[in-house]
């Protein structure tokens, strides 16, 4: 294993688009491209491997091991790490063994795929079954579903720079275990918005919350649920892509640029304030969740 990390120094780009707003009016929002950081790994992903990685290869690991749905953009990126460099990963996958894209990437980059059932994968984060997966995978390393431990949020300290964030009043980003979020939290303390992709996380809410006392959490546009599309929210993506070249994933930035032009809509006055969004890239799993 030898983790070269510069592959991943590029600079990450900021475009401007102008958000159409009703009464002919519209705001102007900067994207901060993580989907474009590296053309497999894209997104907050990377982020969140790297200190697993580093960390990994310094305890002379010989796998990673890691857990995700069938369609996780985590598991995706990890297989592809451990193929960039060298290193044997595994994958515990939610649910009935099925293929689709996103696993048959990860098989082809050498990925050991170990289907569970939901009711197993429910422990994951138990001790006695993390006791379990270690005698099972003798000397692996084991990152938790999302990347979110601690060395996953200090990735994502790295993600905003000083210069990139001096002008912006409003950070955007959206939320799954939350890790990106407090990544990015940690260097920027105006307001903060973080859209869930589902609903009724309580805890979740109430943990983000407690750490981030500058963090509004809006649920509201779940659209059903986690991973569940509309058609309202489909229009929307491809609406978006038409208007500004730019292809939103339909687990997690559809719903937040689709919020976002909402939330700015009913409060006008923020359509006058400098909000930089996060694309946070998955767009890996639009090709199997279509
Ligand atoms: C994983 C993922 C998220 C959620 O990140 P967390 O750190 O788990 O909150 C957001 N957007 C995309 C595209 C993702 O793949």
């Amino acid at each position: 294993m030898a983790i070269n990390l510069s592959l991943f120094n590029t600079p990450i780009p900021i475009d401007s688009i102008s958000l159409d707003l009703e009464n002919d009016q519209a705001a102007k929002i900067d994207i901060l491209r993580l989907d474009q950081i590296h053309e497999t790994i894209s997104g907050n992903k990377w982020f969140k491997l790297k200190y697993n990685l580093l960390e990994a290869e310094k305890q002379d690991a010989d796998s990673i091991l890691s857990f995700g749905g069938a369609y996780s953009n985590h598991l995706h990126a990890l297989a592809y790490a451990g193929k960039l460099f060298n290193i044997k990963t595994i994958g515990i996958v939610r649910g009935e063994k099925i293929s689709n894209s996103t696993l048959n990437d990860c098989a082809d980059w050498g990925m050991e795929l170990h289907f569970i059932s939901r009711a197993e994968y429910r422990n994951k984060t138990d001790n006695e079954f993390l006791t379990a997966v270690k005698k099972q995978f003798r000397n692996t390393f084991i990152i938790p579903e999302g990347g979110d431990n601690d060395l996953g949020q200090k990735g994502c300290t790295e993600i905003l720079t000083k210069e990139m964030i001096t002008d912006y009043d409003i950070l955007c980003c959206s939320i799954g275990t939350g890790t990106t979020i407090s990544g990015l939290a940690a260097s920027f303390d105006k307001e903060v918005w973080g859209f869930a992709p589902f609903k009724n996380a309580y805890s979740l809410r109430e943990k983000l919350t407690k750490t981030m006392p500058n963090l509004r959490y809006i649920d509201k546009y779940h659209f059903g649920g986690f991973g569940k599309i509309k058609a309202e929210l489909e229009i929307f993506m491809t609406d978006f892509e038409k208007k500004h070249d730019i292809e939103l994933d339909r687990v997690y930035t559809s719903k937040m640029f689709y919020g976002l032009q909402n939330e700015i809509a009913v409060d006008l006055k923020t359509a006058k304030k400098n909000i930089l969004a996060v694309h946070t890239g998955g767009l890996q799993g639009n090709r199997s969740l279509s």
